[in-house]
C-alpha cells in the first residue's frame, strides 16, 4: 500500500534530535496557536487542518513508542516522498500488518491515512483500554520558573510572591487529550489548561546563583486523587548596583580619606552580612584591594566566594582653613624631603 510520507518534525518544526519537553512546548504553542475556535471563516477551515496535523504529530512523537517506530521508518524516507508499507517494496525491512477494530472510528479523530495505517491499530486499542480503564487519579505536571535575586536575598534568604502560569490537567478529558468524539475541545487537544496563580515562597538563605529550588505541590493540579506536581524554581543572581559580582566573589568600592590611607584607621563598613568592622593598614593604595574571606557569595559546594573592598582615595569636598593649612605644612615637607 502507497502513501504519502508525513514529516511530523517539521509539522512541530522541531530537529529530529528534540527532548520530549521540547517536543511538548512545541505542540503545545502549536495547538494553542491554530486552535479552529480563534478563527473565523476560511482561517477557520486552514486552522483546523493545521491543527488536526499538529494533534497527529504530537500523538506520534510525543509517545516514546511511536516515536521509536516512526523514527525507524523516516531514515529512508522525505516528507511527500510515497511510502510503501508492503515488506516487500522499499524500505524491504519493514512489515506491517493492519486491523482496525470493529467499533473504533479514527477518522472521527482526525488522522491521515498515514497515521492510520501506520498507528492506526495500536492508537485504537490504547484509547479503547484507556476509555475502559478507570483512571481516578494522575498527578500534576511540574513547572519551571525562574527568579532573580538580589545579592542580599541569595544570603540571608527572603519571601516572594511568584506569578505562576499553570498548566493543569484537563477535566474532560482526563489529560488525555482526546474525548470519544475526538481531539478534546475543552483543551484543545494539549491534555491541560492554562491557568494563573500568585503563591507566596520563602526562600531559604545561603543559595548560590544556578541553584534549583523543588517547591512541591506548587506544580498543576492533579486529577482526581492525585498530587498537585511539582515547581522547580531556578534562582539567578539580579544585576547588582552596589556590588559587582565575579562568579561567587563579591566586590565594592571603599571611599577613604587621605589621612585614613596615611596612618591607617578602623571603620565600620555595610556587607550583606551586616555591618563589619574594618581595619585599615597605614599606606594602603588607591586601587588596593582588601579581601574579607568567605564572605561572598554561597558555592554549590557549600562554601562561599570572598568579599573585596577596592579602595579609593578622595578629598572631602569642603577644606577648613586649619585644614588647608596643615595640607600647607605636608606640601612644604614633601617639597624639602622629595627635591
Ligand atoms: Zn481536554
Amino acid at each position: 500500500m502507497l502513501m504519502q510520507y508525513i514529516d511530523y518534525y517539521e509539522i512541530l518544526g522541531i530537529p529530529k534530535s528534540a527532548t520530549e519537553k521540547e517536543i511538548k512546548q512545541a505542540y503545545r504553542k502549536l495547538a494553542r496557536k491554530h486552535h479552529p475556535d480563534l478563527h473565523q471563516g476560511d482561517a477557520k477551515a486552514k486552522a483546523e487542518e493545521q491543527f488536526k496535523l499538529i494533534n497527529e504529530a504530537y500523538e506520534v512523537l510525543g509517545d516514546a513508542d511511536k516515536r521509536s517506530k516512526y523514527d525507524k521508518l523516516g531514515m529512508n524516507w522525505k516528507a511527500g516522498d510515497e511510502v510503501n508499507f508492503d515488506p516487500s517494496g522499499r524500505g524491504g525491512t519493514y512489515s506491517y500488518s493492519y486491523q482496525q477494530p470493529d467499533d473504533f472510528d479514527l477518522n472521527g479523530f482526525g488522522f491521515s491515512d498515514f497515521f492510520s495505517q501506520f498507528f492506526g491499530q495500536d492508537f485504537a486499542r490504547a484509547r479503547q483500554g484507556g476509555a475502559q480503564k478507570h483512571q481516578p487519579a494522575s498527578k500534576g505536571e511540574d513547572i519551571d520558573a525562574q527568579i532573580s535575586l538580589s545579592v542580599n536575598e541569595l544570603i540571608n534568604g527572603v519571601e516572594k510572591e511568584l506569578y505562576l502560569s499553570v498548566p493543569n490537567i484537563c477535566a474532560s478529558c482526563r489529560g488525555e487529550r482526546f474525548t470519544q468524539r475526538g481531539i478534546c475541545r475543552a483543551c484543545g487537544g494539549t491534555g491541560t489548561t492554562e491557568d494563573t496563580k500568585t503563591v507566596k515562597v520563602t526562600i531559604p538563605s545561603g543559595l548560590h546563583p544556578g541553584a534549583t529550588l523543588r517547591l512541591k505541590g506548587l506544580g498543576g493540579k492533579g486529577y482526581g486523587e492525585g498530587p498537585a506536581g511539582d515547581l522547580y524554581l531556578h534562582i539567578n543572581a539580579a544585576p547588582a548596583s552596589d556590588w559587582q559580582i565575579t562568579g561567587s566573589d563579591l566586590e565594592t568600592e571603599l571611599l577613604i580619606y587621605p589621612d585614613q590611607a596615611v596612618l591607617g584607621d578602623k571603620m565600620q563598613v555595610p556587607t550583606p552580612h551586616g555591618q563589619v568592622q574594618l581595619k585599615l593598614q597605614p599606606g594602603v593604595h588607591n586601587g588596593q584591594r582588601l579581601r574579607l574571606k568567605n564572605k561572598g557569595l554561597p558555592k554549590n559546594d557549600g562554601s562561599s566566594g570572598d568579599l573585596y573592598f577596592k579602595i579609593r582615595i578622595d578629598i572631602p569636598k569642603e577644606q577648613s582653613e586649619e585644614e588647608k593649612a596643615l595640607y600647607g605644612r605636608i606640601q612644604e615637607l614633601r617639597q624639602q624631603t622629595h627635591k
